[in-house]
């Protein structure tokens, strides 16, 4: 049987053959091997009355052809066939269904499972062939073209409600959900035909600090503008949107073999090198940019975002306002990161950490008058690690705030212990920027100090001038009740930051620490000696005690004295050490 040709055309009468298009007429296409069933279906569909045009397929290959060609208002379609299993045809019918086809599926099993299958892949019905009567099957095919027009009408809706989701209402630009989606499907065509594509993901530079200090309005503003200003920078294909808040994707096709992604990304960042006005006020618009590249960097669209995530975090460290391509170098470094906050939340709960003590000198007694308390790890496999190789990561990550008020337990402890009590000596603990802004900081420090019975006046805080500056109000308040406790305030790495002047009048400090950089070209600089003399000089006229660190020859030394500092610290007078070797310093240089 050809499709259609057998065909047999039903109208009320059984005689008249109906064209497919008249309207009234159900067009029905009846599938089923056994030409008997056939029979006695085309029997009970006459019988049911209305007007039909019967098209008939004895086969899944010859129904799958008569669908293909041909418009139909309903199949009857046996769940078995000889040369296709019934489901099968029912989802390719599906993949096809263009128009109001309902589809009926005919079986001689009365199979409640199979019923659901068949419900999910798509049919309208599952009907039993022996409870097959005109009246019954009539009705069935009437109810299922009417519940495959509210699927339809359902399914339409579905789609312009999606379109509405796959909007971003701020920019009009496609939203994340449409992007994923477009990335999704973009990335199998691109293994398939061996072409490539650059994912951009783009960050706004301190877009927060526009949204508080200008409200969300003048937010919402600049994120129209750097989206026309995207959208006129991109290339004809390249699907741009906003993924939320200030972050923006970029998806650009066929790139690799020449410098288009370059030259997509020197564009971008030159459109938004320019600032923005709203409202009288001028803001910066400068992105961060990550790029990853499909195939080259994975194939996979979670790990794509993820690289070009790592990229884009990499280009805000490296200084904002540039872009970064995903490496693998890049990716070995993260996973390092990765790796050390893992093994940082470890080494918490094993107490793999330790602090060291640095002796400080007093420069008119040659004693030493305080140490330095400086955290270290004894990695399990890494030996023994120096902060720089940890801390900003432990900052980064929060766990600084668990460790710095483990060492200044530690230390208090320490210092109050039998090696150290007894002399006048001073512990100086550092202070990270999250400590500093953490409330419970003042409690800490008391409870730290009531632990270890350690006089308040033998501790010290040490703190950045950048630390300071960044929320210099709160700062003020915590210092104030820290210095209230009796503890010292030491600003740190002195020199380095950029405070000024003014604020450090405010502050509660007792002594400055001149940072180690300035000895590094001392005595041989002049210029650096002579700012070495101002730095302590000053720090003497405005009332501070003079730290200077960094001291590693026996001139330094002379040099820290000659400017009136007060007391030093370096590698000339001793290495940060174990408690242990600290004890016997201290015995040693007390004899
Ligand atoms: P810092 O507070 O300025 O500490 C002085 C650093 O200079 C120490 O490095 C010390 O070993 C090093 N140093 C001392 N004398 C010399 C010298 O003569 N020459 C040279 N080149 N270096 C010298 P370390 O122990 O690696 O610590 C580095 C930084 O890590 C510290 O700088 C401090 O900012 C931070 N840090 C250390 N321990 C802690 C801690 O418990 N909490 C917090 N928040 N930060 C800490
Ligand atoms: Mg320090
Ligand atoms: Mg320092």
């Amino acid at each position: 049987m050809g499709p259609c040709i057998n065909g047999v055309c039903f109208s009320a009468d059984n005689v008249l053959p109906v064209p497919p298009d008249v309207s009234g007429v159900m067009r029905i296409l009846v599938v089923d091997d056994d030409e008997l069933d056939r029979m006695a279906i085309l029997r009970t569909l006459r019988l049911g009355g209305g007007a039909h045009m019967v098209t008939e397929a004895a086969t899944a290959d010859e129904a799958l052809q008569c669908f293909a060609h041909g418009t139909f208002d309903a199949v009857l379609l046996d769940y078995r066939l000889p040369d296709m299993d019934g489901l099968e045809v029912l989802r390719r019918m599906n993949s096809r269904r263009l128009g109001s086809t309902a589809i009926l599926m005919l079986t001689g099993m009365d199979d409640d499972d199979l019923a659901t299958q068949c419900i999910e892949a798509g049919a309208q019905d599952f009907l039993l062939k022996q409870d097959l009567s005109p009246r019954h099957l009539m009705r069935a095919v009437t109810h299922a073209r009417m519940r495959h027009r509210i699927e339809l009408a359902l399914i339409e809706s579905h789609e312009r409600l999606r379109e509405l989701a796959e909007q971003d209402p701020l920019t009009g630009l496609a939203n994340r959900y449409f992007f994923d989606q477009s990335l999704r499907a973009a990335i199998p065509r691109t293994r398939r035909y061996g072409l490539n594509l650059a994912l951009l993901l783009l960050d706004l530079d301190n877009f927060k600090l526009v949204n508080d200090s200008h409200g969300h309005d003048v937010g919402d503003q600049l994120l129209r503008v750097v989206a026309e200003r995207l959208c006129a920078v991109i290339r004809d294909g390249d699907i741009l949107c906003r993924l939320g808040g200030d972050e923006f994707a970029i998806l650009a096709f066929q790139v690799g073999q020449d410098d288009s992604i370059h030259l997509l990304s020197e564009r971008l960042l030159a459109a938004l090198n320019v600032p923005v006005e709203i409202g009288g006020v001028v803001l910066p618009a400068t992105v961060s940019i990550g790029i990853a590249l499909c195939p080259d960097n994975t194939s996979d669209a979670d790990e794509l975002f993820k690289c070009a995530d790592l990229a884009m975090y990499r280009a805000k460290r490296d200084g904002r306002n540039q872009a970064h391509y995903f490496s693998e170098d890049l990716h070995r470094q993260v996973m390092r990161r990765v790796q050390t906050e893992r093994d940082l939340r470890a080494a918490l709960l094993h107490g793999e950490f330790d602090v060291y003590y640095q002796p400080q000198i007093s420069v008119v007694t040659g004693d030493v008058c305080g140490v330095e308390a400086l955290v270290r790890w004894h990695h399990p496999e890494r030996g023994l690690l120096l902060p720089g190789e940890f801390l900003d990561i432990a900052e980064d990550t929060g766990l600084i705030e668990q460790i710095g008020d483990w060492v200044l337990d530690r230390a208090c402890l320490d210092a109050a212990s039998a090696g150290l009590r007894g002399t006048s000596l001073k512990v100086a603990v550092n202070l990270s920027a999250r400590q500093l802004q953490a409330p419970g900081l003042v409690a800490n420090v008391r409870r730290a100090l009531e632990a270890s019975h350690l006089p308040p006046s033998c501790l010290e805080l040490e703190i950045t001038e950048s630390v300071l500056i960044a929320d210099i109000e709160e700062s003020l308040i915590r210092l104030e009740a820290i210095v209230a406790l009796g503890v010292n305030i030491v600003i740190d790495d002195f020199g380095t930051g950029y405070s000024s002047l003014s604020y450090l009048k405010r502050l509660p400090i007792s002594t400055m620490k001149v940072d180690k950089s300035f000895l590094f070209h001392v005595p041989d600089g002049e210029k650096d000696k002579r700012l070495l003399k101002a730095l302590i000089l000053m720090a003497c006229n405005m009332g501070f005690q003079v730290v200077v660190e960094g001291v590693e020859t026996a001139e330094q030394a002379d040099i820290c004295h000659e400017y009136g500092a007060d007391a030093m610290q370096g590698f000339f007078f001793a290495r940060p050490m174990s408690l242990t070797d600290l004890d016997a310093f201290l015995r040693r240089t007390a004899s």
